[in-house]
Protein backbone atom coordinates (compact mmCIF):
# COMPACT_ATOMS: atom_id res chain seq x y z
CA UNK A 1 0.00 0.00 0.00
CA UNK A 2 1.38 3.56 -1.17
CA UNK A 3 0.70 5.60 2.00
CA UNK A 4 2.16 8.73 -0.51
CA UNK A 5 -0.64 8.09 -3.05
CA UNK A 6 -3.38 11.04 -3.50
CA UNK A 7 -5.97 8.25 -4.02
CA UNK A 8 -8.34 7.98 -0.97
CA UNK A 9 -7.54 4.81 1.22
CA UNK A 10 -10.06 2.31 2.72
CA UNK A 11 -11.76 3.63 5.86
CA UNK A 12 -10.07 7.12 4.64
CA UNK A 13 -13.41 9.03 3.91
CA UNK A 14 -14.62 8.67 7.48
CA UNK A 15 -11.32 10.13 9.17
CA UNK A 16 -11.25 13.17 6.09
CA UNK A 17 -14.24 14.43 7.53
CA UNK A 18 -13.43 15.47 10.58
CA UNK A 19 -10.47 17.06 8.94
CA UNK A 20 -12.70 18.70 6.45
CA UNK A 21 -13.06 22.89 6.61
CA UNK A 22 -16.18 24.05 6.18
CA UNK A 23 -15.97 27.48 5.29
CA UNK A 24 -13.91 29.26 2.69
CA UNK A 25 -12.16 31.34 5.46
CA UNK A 26 -10.74 27.83 6.95
CA UNK A 27 -10.12 26.38 3.64
CA UNK A 28 -5.90 26.60 3.08
CA UNK A 29 -4.62 28.04 0.29
CA UNK A 30 -5.27 28.70 -3.31
CA UNK A 31 -6.01 32.51 -2.34
CA UNK A 32 -7.13 33.14 -6.23
CA UNK A 33 -9.90 30.85 -6.40
CA UNK A 34 -10.80 31.17 -2.82
CA UNK A 35 -11.01 34.79 -3.89
CA UNK A 36 -13.42 34.21 -7.27
CA UNK A 37 -15.30 31.63 -5.79
CA UNK A 38 -16.06 33.74 -2.74
CA UNK A 39 -17.30 36.10 -5.58
CA UNK A 40 -18.88 34.18 -7.53
CA UNK A 41 -21.07 32.85 -4.13
CA UNK A 42 -21.85 36.03 -2.84
CA UNK A 43 -22.79 37.58 -6.41
CA UNK A 44 -25.64 34.84 -6.48
CA UNK A 45 -26.70 35.19 -3.12
CA UNK A 46 -27.29 39.31 -3.66
CA UNK A 47 -28.81 37.77 -6.69
CA UNK A 48 -31.31 35.11 -4.97
CA UNK A 49 -30.94 32.56 -7.30
CA UNK A 50 -29.01 29.50 -7.39
CA UNK A 51 -24.95 30.08 -8.48
CA UNK A 52 -24.51 28.74 -12.22
CA UNK A 53 -22.62 24.79 -12.33
CA UNK A 54 -19.20 24.77 -11.48
CA UNK A 55 -16.26 22.72 -12.27
CA UNK A 56 -13.63 21.90 -10.38
CA UNK A 57 -10.58 20.39 -12.29
CA UNK A 58 -6.98 19.23 -10.55
CA UNK A 59 -5.15 15.98 -9.82
CA UNK A 60 -6.59 14.23 -6.61
CA UNK A 61 -6.39 14.78 -3.11
CA UNK A 62 -6.49 18.51 -3.42
CA UNK A 63 -9.67 19.56 -1.72
CA UNK A 64 -12.28 19.10 -4.54
CA UNK A 65 -14.53 17.33 -2.50
CA UNK A 66 -14.13 19.53 0.62
CA UNK A 67 -14.65 22.58 -1.82
CA UNK A 68 -18.16 21.52 -3.16
CA UNK A 69 -19.11 20.82 0.85
CA UNK A 70 -17.75 24.15 1.33
CA UNK A 71 -20.04 25.67 -1.19
CA UNK A 72 -23.32 24.15 0.14
CA UNK A 73 -22.34 25.28 3.66
CA UNK A 74 -21.57 28.68 2.69
CA UNK A 75 -25.53 28.77 0.81
CA UNK A 76 -26.80 26.87 3.22
CA UNK A 77 -28.23 24.32 1.07
CA UNK A 78 -28.32 20.63 1.16
CA UNK A 79 -25.56 18.66 -1.65
CA UNK A 80 -25.68 15.08 -2.67
CA UNK A 81 -23.24 13.45 -3.65
CA UNK A 82 -22.80 11.03 -6.35
CA UNK A 83 -19.70 10.09 -9.28
CA UNK A 84 -19.77 9.01 -12.76
CA UNK A 85 -18.90 5.41 -12.41
CA UNK A 86 -21.55 5.26 -9.30
CA UNK A 87 -24.46 6.20 -12.08
CA UNK A 88 -24.54 3.02 -14.66
CA UNK A 89 -27.39 4.07 -16.93
CA UNK A 90 -29.44 7.59 -17.52
CA UNK A 91 -32.09 6.47 -15.36
CA UNK A 92 -29.79 6.35 -12.28
CA UNK A 93 -29.00 10.03 -12.73
CA UNK A 94 -32.97 10.96 -14.14
CA UNK A 95 -34.02 9.39 -10.65
CA UNK A 96 -31.47 11.94 -8.72
CA UNK A 97 -32.22 15.10 -10.33
CA UNK A 98 -35.65 14.56 -10.23
CA UNK A 99 -35.48 14.47 -6.29
CA UNK A 100 -33.43 17.53 -5.91
CA UNK A 101 -34.82 20.16 -3.85
CA UNK A 102 -34.71 23.93 -4.96
CA UNK A 103 -31.26 25.56 -4.53
CA UNK A 104 -29.87 21.77 -3.43
CA UNK A 105 -26.15 21.28 -4.48
CA UNK A 106 -25.08 17.86 -6.61
CA UNK A 107 -21.92 17.28 -6.89
CA UNK A 108 -20.47 14.55 -9.04
CA UNK A 109 -17.15 13.09 -8.49
CA UNK A 110 -15.02 11.85 -12.02
CA UNK A 111 -17.51 13.66 -14.10
CA UNK A 112 -15.01 12.27 -16.71
CA UNK A 113 -16.88 8.78 -16.11
CA UNK A 114 -20.27 9.31 -16.65
CA UNK A 115 -21.67 7.33 -19.26
CA UNK A 116 -22.86 8.97 -22.79
CA UNK A 117 -26.64 8.61 -22.19
CA UNK A 118 -26.12 10.02 -18.74
CA UNK A 119 -24.52 12.94 -19.86
CA UNK A 120 -26.67 13.72 -22.12
CA UNK A 121 -29.73 13.87 -19.69
CA UNK A 122 -27.35 16.03 -17.70
CA UNK A 123 -26.77 18.69 -20.51
CA UNK A 124 -30.65 19.06 -20.54
CA UNK A 125 -30.78 18.92 -16.79
CA UNK A 126 -28.48 22.05 -16.59
CA UNK A 127 -29.25 23.74 -19.17
CA UNK A 128 -33.09 23.96 -18.85
CA UNK A 129 -33.68 22.40 -16.04
CA UNK A 130 -35.54 19.56 -17.19
CA UNK A 131 -35.43 15.89 -17.48
CA UNK A 132 -37.41 13.78 -20.11
CA UNK A 133 -39.06 11.03 -18.13
CA UNK A 134 -39.88 7.66 -21.11
CA UNK A 135 -42.50 5.81 -20.23
CA UNK A 136 -43.66 2.74 -21.56
CA UNK A 137 -41.96 0.02 -23.84
CA UNK A 138 -41.42 -0.40 -27.16
CA UNK A 139 -42.78 1.63 -30.11
CA UNK A 140 -45.68 2.81 -27.50
CA UNK A 141 -42.88 4.30 -25.57
CA UNK A 142 -43.30 8.17 -25.01
CA UNK A 143 -41.27 10.80 -23.18
CA UNK A 144 -42.80 12.97 -20.44
CA UNK A 145 -40.96 16.73 -19.91
CA UNK A 146 -40.50 16.90 -16.07
CA UNK A 147 -39.55 20.54 -14.99
CA UNK A 148 -36.77 20.38 -12.05
CA UNK A 149 -36.20 23.24 -9.20
CA UNK A 150 -32.81 25.10 -10.13
CA UNK A 151 -30.01 23.45 -8.41
CA UNK A 152 -26.42 23.84 -8.88
CA UNK A 153 -23.94 20.71 -10.29
CA UNK A 154 -20.40 20.58 -9.50
CA UNK A 155 -18.21 18.71 -11.65
CA UNK A 156 -14.94 17.50 -10.32
CA UNK A 157 -12.40 15.84 -12.63
CA UNK A 158 -8.51 14.70 -12.67
CA UNK A 159 -9.06 14.62 -16.61
CA UNK A 160 -10.54 17.91 -17.76
CA UNK A 161 -9.29 17.21 -21.54
CA UNK A 162 -11.59 13.99 -21.37
CA UNK A 163 -14.44 16.17 -20.67
CA UNK A 164 -16.87 16.42 -23.85
CA UNK A 165 -16.56 20.25 -25.07
CA UNK A 166 -20.59 20.57 -25.11
CA UNK A 167 -20.80 19.59 -21.34
CA UNK A 168 -17.74 21.66 -20.82
CA UNK A 169 -19.92 24.77 -22.07
CA UNK A 170 -22.42 24.36 -19.45
CA UNK A 171 -20.47 25.27 -16.39
CA UNK A 172 -20.76 28.95 -15.73
CA UNK A 173 -17.22 28.92 -13.50
CA UNK A 174 -13.92 26.33 -13.74
CA UNK A 175 -12.08 26.62 -11.13
CA UNK A 176 -8.48 24.43 -11.24
CA UNK A 177 -7.50 23.77 -8.19
CA UNK A 178 -2.85 23.58 -8.28
CA UNK A 179 -0.43 21.61 -6.05
CA UNK A 180 -0.04 23.35 -3.03
CA UNK A 181 3.45 24.76 -1.77
CA UNK A 182 5.06 23.89 1.46
CA UNK A 183 4.03 26.59 3.59
CA UNK A 184 0.87 25.81 2.88
CA UNK A 185 1.09 22.33 4.17
CA UNK A 186 2.59 23.63 6.89
CA UNK A 187 -0.46 25.53 7.62
CA UNK A 188 -2.55 22.32 6.91
CA UNK A 189 -0.38 20.18 8.70
CA UNK A 190 -0.67 22.70 12.22
CA UNK A 191 -4.31 23.18 12.03
CA UNK A 192 -5.02 19.10 11.00
CA UNK A 193 -2.82 18.37 14.44
CA UNK A 194 -4.85 20.97 15.97
CA UNK A 195 -7.82 18.99 15.24
CA UNK A 196 -6.62 15.92 15.84
CA UNK A 197 -5.03 17.24 19.68
CA UNK A 198 -1.67 16.47 19.05
CA UNK A 199 1.46 19.01 19.49
CA UNK A 200 3.41 19.45 16.27
CA UNK A 201 5.90 21.70 16.35
CA UNK A 202 6.90 24.11 13.35
CA UNK A 203 9.98 22.05 12.20
CA UNK A 204 8.43 18.95 11.99
CA UNK A 205 5.35 20.47 9.99
CA UNK A 206 7.92 21.99 7.83
CA UNK A 207 9.30 18.54 7.46
CA UNK A 208 6.23 17.00 6.90
CA UNK A 209 5.23 19.20 4.27
CA UNK A 210 8.43 18.72 2.34
CA UNK A 211 7.05 15.28 2.24
CA UNK A 212 3.80 15.68 1.30
CA UNK A 213 3.82 15.99 -2.40
CA UNK A 214 1.91 19.43 -2.76
CA UNK A 215 -1.39 17.32 -1.78
CA UNK A 216 -3.34 17.90 1.49
CA UNK A 217 -4.57 14.37 1.15
CA UNK A 218 -1.05 13.27 1.52
CA UNK A 219 -0.03 15.59 4.22
CA UNK A 220 -2.87 14.60 6.66
CA UNK A 221 -1.94 11.03 6.29
CA UNK A 222 1.58 11.25 6.97
CA UNK A 223 0.57 13.63 10.06
CA UNK A 224 -1.74 10.14 11.52
CA UNK A 225 1.00 7.83 10.65
CA UNK A 226 3.55 9.95 12.27
CA UNK A 227 0.68 10.42 14.98
CA UNK A 228 0.74 6.91 15.65
CA UNK A 229 4.96 6.80 15.85
CA UNK A 230 4.79 9.27 18.92
CA UNK A 231 1.71 7.52 20.57
CA UNK A 232 3.82 4.52 20.39
CA UNK A 233 7.36 5.98 21.56
CA UNK A 234 5.53 8.12 24.51
CA UNK A 235 5.86 11.10 22.93
CA UNK A 236 3.23 14.28 23.96
CA UNK A 237 4.90 16.59 20.92
CA UNK A 238 5.70 15.91 17.76
CA UNK A 239 9.43 17.17 16.59
CA UNK A 240 11.37 16.94 13.14
CA UNK A 241 12.83 13.59 14.65
CA UNK A 242 9.90 12.10 15.04
CA UNK A 243 9.28 13.11 11.97
CA UNK A 244 12.40 11.51 9.93
CA UNK A 245 12.15 8.73 11.76
CA UNK A 246 8.69 7.50 11.11
CA UNK A 247 8.40 8.22 7.94
CA UNK A 248 11.88 6.41 7.33
CA UNK A 249 10.15 3.34 8.81
CA UNK A 250 7.57 3.82 5.76
CA UNK A 251 10.16 4.03 3.20
CA UNK A 252 9.37 7.72 2.48
CA UNK A 253 12.54 9.80 1.58
CA UNK A 254 13.71 13.34 2.32
CA UNK A 255 11.51 14.28 -1.29
CA UNK A 256 8.84 12.23 -0.57
CA UNK A 257 9.78 9.63 -2.57
CA UNK A 258 8.41 6.04 -1.08
CA UNK A 259 9.54 2.70 -2.53
CA UNK A 260 7.88 2.66 -6.08
CA UNK A 261 9.43 5.97 -6.94
CA UNK A 262 12.62 4.94 -6.19
CA UNK A 263 12.59 1.74 -7.79
CA UNK A 264 10.91 3.56 -10.77
CA UNK A 265 14.47 5.82 -10.34
CA UNK A 266 16.63 3.12 -9.87
CA UNK A 267 15.32 0.81 -12.84
CA UNK A 268 15.52 3.85 -15.60
CA UNK A 269 19.28 4.55 -14.28
CA UNK A 270 20.87 1.44 -13.51
CA UNK A 271 18.98 -1.19 -16.34
CA UNK A 272 18.33 0.96 -18.58
CA UNK A 273 21.69 2.93 -18.40
CA UNK A 274 19.26 6.80 -17.59
CA UNK A 275 16.82 5.86 -20.81
CA UNK A 276 14.99 6.42 -22.40
CA UNK A 277 12.74 3.48 -21.70
CA UNK A 278 9.17 2.99 -22.59
CA UNK A 279 6.34 2.96 -19.91
CA UNK A 280 5.69 -0.89 -20.71
CA UNK A 281 9.34 -1.83 -20.01
CA UNK A 282 9.44 0.12 -16.94
CA UNK A 283 6.64 -0.97 -15.47
CA UNK A 284 7.15 -5.02 -15.95
CA UNK A 285 10.78 -3.85 -14.70
CA UNK A 286 9.67 -2.76 -11.16
CA UNK A 287 6.71 -5.21 -11.20
CA UNK A 288 3.98 -2.46 -11.36
CA UNK A 289 0.78 -1.97 -13.31
CA UNK A 290 1.90 0.19 -16.20
CA UNK A 291 -1.14 2.47 -15.15
CA UNK A 292 -0.13 3.15 -11.68
CA UNK A 293 3.39 4.33 -12.79
CA UNK A 294 2.36 6.37 -15.39
CA UNK A 295 -0.76 7.69 -13.05
CA UNK A 296 0.36 7.47 -9.39
CA UNK A 297 4.50 7.99 -9.82
CA UNK A 298 5.32 9.50 -12.74
CA UNK A 299 3.44 12.76 -12.72
CA UNK A 300 5.01 13.51 -9.10
CA UNK A 301 8.57 12.31 -10.41
CA UNK A 302 8.12 15.00 -13.81
CA UNK A 303 6.88 17.69 -11.91
CA UNK A 304 9.96 17.76 -9.35
CA UNK A 305 12.67 17.55 -11.73
CA UNK A 306 13.40 13.68 -11.61
CA UNK A 307 12.14 12.34 -14.98
CA UNK A 308 11.67 13.48 -18.11
CA UNK A 309 9.16 12.37 -20.94
CA UNK A 310 10.40 12.61 -24.32
CA UNK A 311 8.87 10.83 -27.91
CA UNK A 312 11.17 8.35 -27.55
CA UNK A 313 10.78 7.20 -23.47
CA UNK A 314 11.21 8.01 -20.07
CA UNK A 315 14.89 9.52 -19.41
CA UNK A 316 16.26 10.18 -15.83
CA UNK A 317 17.78 14.00 -15.07
CA UNK A 318 20.76 14.66 -13.52
CA UNK A 319 18.73 15.53 -10.07
CA UNK A 320 17.51 11.78 -10.22
CA UNK A 321 21.30 10.70 -10.74
CA UNK A 322 22.11 12.40 -7.45
CA UNK A 323 19.36 11.56 -5.58
CA UNK A 324 20.47 7.93 -6.42
CA UNK A 325 23.99 8.68 -5.43
CA UNK A 326 24.89 7.38 -8.56
CA UNK A 327 27.37 9.04 -11.23
CA UNK A 328 25.48 9.72 -14.53
CA UNK A 329 26.71 9.57 -18.04
CA UNK A 330 28.42 12.33 -19.31
CA UNK A 331 25.76 14.12 -21.55
CA UNK A 332 23.03 14.07 -18.27
CA UNK A 333 23.12 17.39 -17.24
CA UNK A 334 20.24 18.88 -15.80
P1 LIG B 1 -10.45 13.41 -4.89
O1 LIG B 1 -10.45 14.14 -6.16
O2 LIG B 1 -9.50 12.27 -4.83
O3 LIG B 1 -11.82 13.14 -4.32
P2 LIG B 1 -10.29 15.77 -3.50
O4 LIG B 1 -9.53 16.74 -4.34
O5 LIG B 1 -11.76 15.80 -3.55
O6 LIG B 1 -9.78 14.39 -3.87
P3 LIG B 1 -10.61 16.07 -0.66
O7 LIG B 1 -11.24 14.77 -0.31
O8 LIG B 1 -11.47 17.25 -0.73
O9 LIG B 1 -9.79 15.92 -2.00
O10 LIG B 1 -9.41 16.41 0.34
C1 LIG B 1 -8.57 15.43 0.87
C2 LIG B 1 -8.27 15.77 2.32
O11 LIG B 1 -7.47 16.94 2.38
C3 LIG B 1 -9.46 16.04 3.20
O12 LIG B 1 -9.21 15.50 4.47
C4 LIG B 1 -9.53 17.53 3.32
O13 LIG B 1 -10.02 17.90 4.57
C5 LIG B 1 -8.09 17.94 3.19
N1 LIG B 1 -7.98 19.22 2.49
C6 LIG B 1 -7.98 19.36 1.15
N2 LIG B 1 -7.80 20.65 0.81
C7 LIG B 1 -7.71 21.34 1.95
C8 LIG B 1 -7.48 22.72 2.25
N3 LIG B 1 -7.30 23.61 1.28
N4 LIG B 1 -7.44 23.10 3.53
C9 LIG B 1 -7.56 22.18 4.50
N5 LIG B 1 -7.74 20.84 4.29
C10 LIG B 1 -7.82 20.43 3.04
Amino acid sequence: LRIISAEPQNNEQISDEELRPDTLDTFIGQPQLKAQMKLFLDAAQLRGVAPDHILLAGPPGLGKTTLSMIVAHELGVPIRVTSGPAIQHAGDLASIVSSLEEGEVLFIDEIHRLPRAAEELLYIAMEDFRVDVMVGKGPGASSIPLTLPRFTVIGATTREGMLPSPLRARFGFTAHLDYYPTSELEKLILRSADVLGIHVDTEAAYELSLRSRGTPRVANRLLRRVRDWAIVHGLTEVNADAVRDALELYQIDSEGLDRLDIAVLNAICRQFNGGPVGLNNLAAMVGEESETVETVCEPYLVREGFLARTPRGRIATGKAWSHLGLTPPNDVTS
